[in-house]
């Protein structure tokens, strides 16, 4: 699993690394860090077991790249581990100055029910802190904020580099914050519509909830709920 996950991310590097010089849109990256029903990469990968986490790891905090707000509630599938860290290391790359990501639940040890979540029962769903004002994350929890007062950059490039690995089904969060976060995508070039439209997908559009990446939940004001994919072997 290991090999291949190496290698997906390293097909994914490249796609991105060779897209990148094309600004704005973000082109083949993009074909390749969307999920697709049909096609590469993600015929490589599958669905997971969402009731409870076997081969669990533990994500150990590191001050340079994120905070662990329950460690006892931060075990969860290699995958997971992966995309976060891999999406912490760019971050910390591309906004040096910002605070590091704060992550809240994933899953207990073995997974199973886990107070005040509904999932986060397999190891497969992160609740991931949002940046406000210029980079800020409260250090030992979420907070409360309008969609005025988000650091619209930060956040973008934190789903970017989330969906850089490939490994990402699902994010949820409040429409009022994507509708803020999509329009700054449009706004400063950084994607085409059709591009914002492939990844927040308008709620009236017809298949809303069978395309696209981020959706909207209620309660999820202050934070991302991210849901992974899993190596098929
Ligand atoms: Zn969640």
């Amino acid at each position: 699993m290991r090999s291949f996950l190496t290698w997906a991310l390293c097909l994914l590097t490249v796609g991105y690394s060779a897209s990148a010089a094309a600004q704005p849109g973000m082109g083949p990256w993009l074909d390749q860090a969307l999920p697709q029903v049909e096609g590469e990469p993600i015929q490589s990968l599958k669905a997971c077991p969402d009731q409870s986490l076997t081969g669990g790891v533990q994500l150990v905090e590191r001050p340079e790249l994120f905070r662990v707000m329950s460690p006892d509630a931060a075990w969860g599938r290699p995958e997971m581990i992966e995309m976060l860290t891999k999406a912490a290391e760019e971050m910390a790359w591309l906004k040096p100055d910002a605070d590091p990501i704060v992550i809240g639940d994933i899953s207990h040890r073995w997974g199973g029910v886990l107070s005040g979540h509904k999932s986060h029962r397999g190891g497969i769903d992160v609740d991931v802190g949002l940046y406000w004002g210029n980079g800020e994350m409260l250090k030992t929890s979420f907070r409360q904020g309008s969609p005025s007062e988000l650091d619209l950059e930060a956040n973008w490039l934190l789903i970017r580099s989330m969906l850089d690995t490939g490994l990402v089904e699902r994010i949820l969060l409040d429409q009022s914050n994507i509708n803020a976060i999509k329009a700054w995508t449009i706004r400063t070039g950084e994607l085409s519509e059709e591009e914002a439209e492939r990844i927040f997908p308008a709620p009236s559009s017809r298949r809303w909830t069978m395309t696209g990446i981020v959706h909207h939940t209620v309660n999820h004001r202050e934070h991302l709920h991210v849901r992974i994919f899993c190596a098929s072997s």
